[in-house]
């Protein structure tokens, strides 16, 4: 820690940071008083000197400034613990109990960068994306240890964005046992997790609420679950009385897993699971003139930087043409994006070019985000990153 450490920042980063934004960027430094280390906590001024906050630094990465505090306050074991209690209490108030299965610390959306803690009931599976953060792993595991009593805490920070920082991806059990978890209920369903092996810290907790949405859309209908990873989406649409759901996936690492799930719940009479590419295997069944009643799509992030959008925005439109030609007249499409560079606007402008290409009417009938667990901090557009549209199809000629 080097809280005396001061760096000004321009007129601009100041003004933006003012609002409540949390990052600063490396070309917005105008000067450093003092020495730091890569990862200690710093004061950020501005022109006139003025205390904006403190924040982790790292010049290896151009996102320089993360800021942890808008107060003149001591970064210490109790602020940590503080606004984890914080941000659990938001949780528990709002929508789930202590032995649920939810985000706890959703990194920048709970004021904490570089730090991502998922609970699957008694199991903490955490994330430390930023050096300053990774650096203080073992008081936060201390810390979450106070708090939760946990059966076992596992590390998940095996991701790229990690390099960025200087750091290498890690994967650890950090205490206790994970035998015997790894079974997720949710909303009256079961779920096997891979909680070392799978996406993200095993599950995508961030469409939960989106997925208890569903149910009037999918309830008698022939439903389409388009990158189903391990069935999330699927298993809700056969729980909620879906005709039959059709599942399709291209990862046979994720398959076993969406397999047993199926399973586990004993919908192997209503669920099908397609191993294909999408994109192929939705031309492919069009050709051959089937329909449904009901398609959802939730692709992986097409855009990882800013460069890739324009390909994105053609991945997003493709994808969501070829769902809208499969569903018959009066059909659902429930479709989502990841990607945080797409805004919703732009999101809805995609939809709009893939209805008038699919030569159909759309009508938005559900505008959503992430579950509440995931917050968007208003002033940080970046912690906006997903997008969830329920529309209908509606022919030209009704
Ligand atoms: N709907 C899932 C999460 C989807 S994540 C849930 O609610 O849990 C995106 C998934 O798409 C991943 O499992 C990935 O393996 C799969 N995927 C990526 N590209 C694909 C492609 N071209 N065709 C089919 N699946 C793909």
């Amino acid at each position: 820690m080097n809280p005396n450490t001061r760096v000004k920042v321009t007129e601009r980063c100041a003004k933006r940071l003012s609002t409540g934004h949390l990052w600063v960027f490396d070309n917005e430094i105008k000067g450093i008083e003092g020495s730091y280390e890569n990862g200690d906590i710093v004061c950020v001024i501005d022109g006139r000197r003025r205390f904006i906050g403190k924040g982790f630094i790292n010049d290896h990465s151009t996102i320089t400034i993360r800021l942890i505090t808008f107060s003149d306050e001591e970064v210490n074991r109790n602020f940590f613990k503080r606004k984890i209690e914080n941000a659990l209490s938001h949780h528990l108030a709002l929508a789930w109990s202590l032995d649920d299965s939810f985000r706890v610390v959703s990194s920048e959306g709970d004021f904490l960068p570089g730090l991502i803690v998922d609970k699957y009931g008694d199991i903490l599976s955490l994330q430390f994306t930023t050096l300053g953060m990774d650096r203080l792993k073992d008081q936060i595991v201390d810390i979450l240890k106070e708090i939760f009593s946990p059966q076992a805490i596992i590390e998940r920070s095996d991701i790229e964005v990690r390099t960025k920082e200087g750091l290498k991806p890690r994967k650890d059990l950090l205490y206790g046992s994970i035998e015997g978890g790894g079974i997720l209920k949710q909303d009256g369903i079961s779920f096997n997790i891979d909680l070392l092996e799978g996406h993200k810290t095993g599950f995508y907790l961030d469409q939960r609420e989106n997925r208890q949405v569903i149910k009037p859309f999918v309830a008698g209908k022939k439903v389409l679950d388009c990158f189903s990873y391990t069935g999330a989406f699927a298993l809700y649409a056969a729980h909620y009385n879906a005709e039959k759901v059709v599942a399709v996936e291209d990862s046979g690492k994720v398959i076993s897993l969406l397999k047993e799930n199926i399973k586990l719940n004993n919908f192997e009479n209503k669920i099908e699971v397609i191993k294909a590419d999408a994109f192929k295997w939705l031309r492919e069944i069009y050709k051959k003139g089937e329909s449904f009643g009901c398609v959802m799509l939730d692709p992986p992030s097409f855009v990882k930087s800013k460069g890739a959008r324009e390909g994105a925005q053609r991945g997003y439109k493709d994808i969501n043409l070829l769902g809208l030609k499969l569903l018959y007249d009066g059909g659902y499409l429930i479709t989502s994006s990841c990607s945080q560079n797409i805004s919703v606007s732009e999101f809805m402008n995609i939809l709009k070019d893939a209805s008038v290409d699919a030569g159909c009417l759309l009508q938005i009938i559900e505008i959503r985000s992430q579950s509440r667990d995931h917050p968007i901090v208003v002033s940080m557009p970046e912690t906006h990153y997903l997008k969830f549209i329920v529309a209908k199809k509606i022919s030209r000629c009704k």
